[in-house]
């Protein structure tokens, strides 16, 4: 299976829970950012970027446990910066898995058996190992030669081991429709339990020009929808037909929120108008309308999978041919 079936449970008992309390605008997942150091520089990191003035500070413990019970949201990702340099990340997964959350920890990989000597397999817990191509771009994308190597050997480790692995790939303007099938191929083989493939996302801060325009999304992504019956990808297959152009969606950012040692990130994960001392001063202070339906100029190139497959997810049930679809997609 795709997604662990305790997972879809879970997040399905949420979404009926929510919508019986009347509500509306309520986060899926947190995106916990404890710290943004990392041990690399990747070029389409925005995080170290906009907080180049604050990258030392790391969360309290209590604070990153605190904003999991604030949000509410049945699936963290932790990530940053790198979640791994985090001094607390231990405690804070055992308290996140001892709070019944679905915990994702996304990482480079680097210091990923330090970590594993501490903490067990749990059903509770999943990888998110990033990877952007095959070694060459990786290396290029990540600044540093090795880290495709390690990546493989991490999850190879993980595997043999008992974890669940998935991966995270960005694809850039430069990544040809053929690696990334090999890529898939390849992450097939490895045995990982899921792949997530998406475009790469221009962060406001970032100059640099390596991000997919809207019109070069579809001959890549129709390489993976074409994929995704023989490979785990993870993606919807809806929202994969947002990538290739087939159909529109909303956007829903209130589904994946943000949460770091600034504050709660508001509007979304991609861009920041401020940051609030807590989760009700963001939702009061975010016209989630506005930001739904896409109207400003920074969601002009924007199909970033947290605000789009966040609406996936809410519109579930709601047309019996696409539910049917992902049933079929997720129980493979
Ligand atoms: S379209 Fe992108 S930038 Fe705009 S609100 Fe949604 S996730 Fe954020």
């Amino acid at each position: 299976m795709r997604m662990p079936l305790k997972l879809m449970l879970d997040l399905g008992r949420y979404i009926r829970a929510q919508r019986r309390r009347g509500e509306k605008y309520f986060p899926l997942v947190l995106m916990l950012e404890p710290l943004h150091a990392c041990n690399l520089a990747c070029l389409g990191c925005g995080r170290i970027v906009e907080y180049k003035e604050t990258i030392r500070d790391q969360m309290p413990l209590e604070e990153a446990l605190g904003s999991a019970e604030e949000a509410g949201a049945p699936i963290i990702s932790i990530c940053g910066g790198e979640p791994l340099m985090y001094k607390h990340i231990v405690p804070l997964t055992k308290g996140l898995i001892g709070q019944r959350r679905h915990v994702q920890i996304c990482t480079n990989a680097l210091l990923l058996e330090r970590f594993i000597r501490q903490v067990e397999p749990d059903p509770y817990l999943s990888f998110n190992i990033h990877l952007d191509g095959m070694r060459e771009t990786h290396d290029r994308v990540v600044d540093r030669a090795g880290v495709f190597d390690t990546c493989v050997r991490a999850i190879k480790l993980l595997k043999e081991r008992g974890y669940r692995v998935q991966t995270n790939s960005t694809i850039y303007r430069e990544t040809s429709a053929e690696e990334i099938e090999q890529l898939i191929r390849m992450l097939g083989d490895l045995g990982v339990d899921g792949i997530l493939v998406t475009p790469g996302y221009h962060y406001q801060v970032l100059n640099n020009d390596i991000f997919l325009k809207n019109g070069e999304m579809p001959y890549k992504f129709r390489q993976v929808r074409k994929l995704a019956s023989h490979y785990k990808i993870m993606n919807t297959p809806v929202y994969l037909d947002y990538l290739v152009g087939d159909r529109d969606l909303l956007c829903s950012p209130w589904t994946t929120v943000t949460r770091n040692p600034q504050g709660w990130k508001g509007p979304c994960y991609l861009i920041t108008n401020g940051h609030y001392k807590t989760f009700a001063q963001m939702h009061e202070a975010t016209d989630w309308e506005f930001y739904r339906t896409k109207q400003d100029l920074r969601c002009k190139d924007c199909k970033l999978h947290s605000g789009f497959e966040g609406t996936v997810a809410l519109e579930f049930g709601s047309n019996l041919k696409d539910s049917w679809r992902m049933v079929r997609h997720y129980l493979w």
